[in-house]
């Protein structure tokens, strides 16, 4: 039987990650009619996952192109948040709670960094383990005390409440949301993509937008290209206290504790080259937890009330591809945003619909167009098991 052609859409958008969604909204508002297709449930694979912290952990360890993205995006971040929470009822809980890294850090380098960048940065003595709001603690007579870098200006935003209002507000502005929807195979004509089969028809629109996270470089198939798009594994583990154990986000390498204003604690994450497979393990479990008792004490006698992982889109350097596919004139990626996706996620929605509608860039976009032609070589930056 022949497959049902569904409705025409100016954009059809595959993921309904906060990419996808960022990227509908941003299209929505400039007046585009938008459908998002998406696998299984709206924002439930790496952007419910992550943490949400609103920085990468050491910003002095990327390249100019992460910074300029990362700096864009977050100077977005407290109307986009503040706009979404008016509009839908749903408050993604953007606050600045600030970041904490303790040592082992290079200090000079993130000193170095942060006068160059603008970046408010102190440097303090705190005690190790931490005590109970660690915000207040300037100071230490103990021994164990460590030199550690505050970035008091740092953000965090809670993911699944963030991917809610997001979700909402696209509905609100006439985007439409198939789920369930298997994205399969495409037909092309020339240098054009003429339709998408699915699991659900086939669907056809003027442009189609790739952001597919992890999954990207599966969907794109042959039209890959040099992309280099992989999953990369992360664990987290949830705790939940009475009041808030810390007032701040405290890193240790890639080891990380986000305090919620609601008691609930996250500690992330692991970096782990396993293929698609999502499976938790004690091990991590028992690593991560080992980690941050001796930063955290009070996590001896606390259960852990979650633990789930998620697949980020890992690309070389950090570096998301953000524009048109080189051969295919109606077909656009908003992908490979790695570690953070959340963070960068209304720039990137920016750069792309201003690349579709030929609007100004607020800045320059070169080095997001650039993952088209990467070799093959291998994109994992680190190759630690847990970090
Ligand atoms: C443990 C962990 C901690 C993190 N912490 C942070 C952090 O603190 N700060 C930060 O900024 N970032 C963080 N990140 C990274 C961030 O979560 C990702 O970069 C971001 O979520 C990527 O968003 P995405 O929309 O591209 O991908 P996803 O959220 O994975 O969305 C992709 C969507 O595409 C759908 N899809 C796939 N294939 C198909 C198909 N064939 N057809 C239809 N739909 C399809 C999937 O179902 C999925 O919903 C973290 C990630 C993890 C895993």
């Amino acid at each position: 039987m022949k497959p049902r052609t569904l409705t025409t859409h100016d954009i059809i958008i595959v993921g309904a990650g906060v990419i996808g969604l960022a990227t509908a909204l941003k299209l929505l508002e400039s007046g585009a009619k938008v459908r998002i297709l998406e696998r299984g449930k709206t924002g439930m694979e790496s952007s419910w996952a992550g943490g949400g912290i609103l920085s990468p952990i050491c910003p002095w360890n990327y390249t100019d192109a992460v910074t300029q993205l990362v700096h864009y995006s977050t100077t977005l971040f407290p109307d986009w948040s503040a706009t979404l929470h008016n509009a839908t009822g749903i408050d993604p809980e953007y606050h600045q709670c600030g970041m904490i890294v303790l040592p082992p850090v290079d200090i000079q380098n993130a000193t170095a960094w942060c006068a160059t960048h603008g970046i408010n940065m102190q440097r303090k003595i705190l005690p190790i383990p931490l005590p109970v709001e660690v915000n207040q603690h300037t100071a230490n007579d103990g021994s164990d005390s460590i030199e550690a870098v505050v970035l008091p200006d740092i953000a965090q935003i809670r993911n699944p409440r963030l991917l809610q209002a997001l979700r909402q507000r696209v509905i609100q502005l006439g985007g439409h949301l198939v789920e369930n929807c298997c994205v399969q195979n495409w037909k092309v004509q020339q240098n054009k993509i003429l339709s998408i089969q699915s699991s659900c028809g086939i669907f056809e629109a003027d442009n189609y937008i790739i952001a597919a996270g992890a999954w990207s470089q599966r969907v794109l198939g042959e039209h890959a290209l040099g992309l280099n798009i992989q999953p990369v594994k992360g664990q987290m583990l949830l705790f939940k206290f009475d009041a808030q154990p810390l007032s701040t986000i405290v890193v240790q390498e890639s080891l990380y504790l986000i305090p919620r204003q609601d008691g609930h604690l996250l500690l992330g994450s692991t970096v782990e080259n396993t293929g698609f497979d999502k499976r938790i393990t004690t091990s991590v479990r028992r690593k991560l937890l080992k980690q941050a008792q001796s930063i955290l004490p009070q996590l001896h006698d606390r259960a852990v009330i979650g633990h789930w992982s998620g697949l980020r889109p890992c690309s070389p350097l950090n570096i998301p591809t953000i524009g048109r596919h080189p051969e295919l004139t109606n077909l656009y990626l908003n992908s490979g945003h790695f570690r953070y996706g959340v963070t960068m996620a209304p720039a990137s929605a920016e750069i792309l619909t201003n690349t579709i509608t030929g609007s100004t860039q607020q800045i320059d976009v070169s080095p997001y167009q650039s993952g088209w032609s990467q070799c093959h070589s291998s994109p994992f930056p680190h190759t630690t098991h847990l970090k």
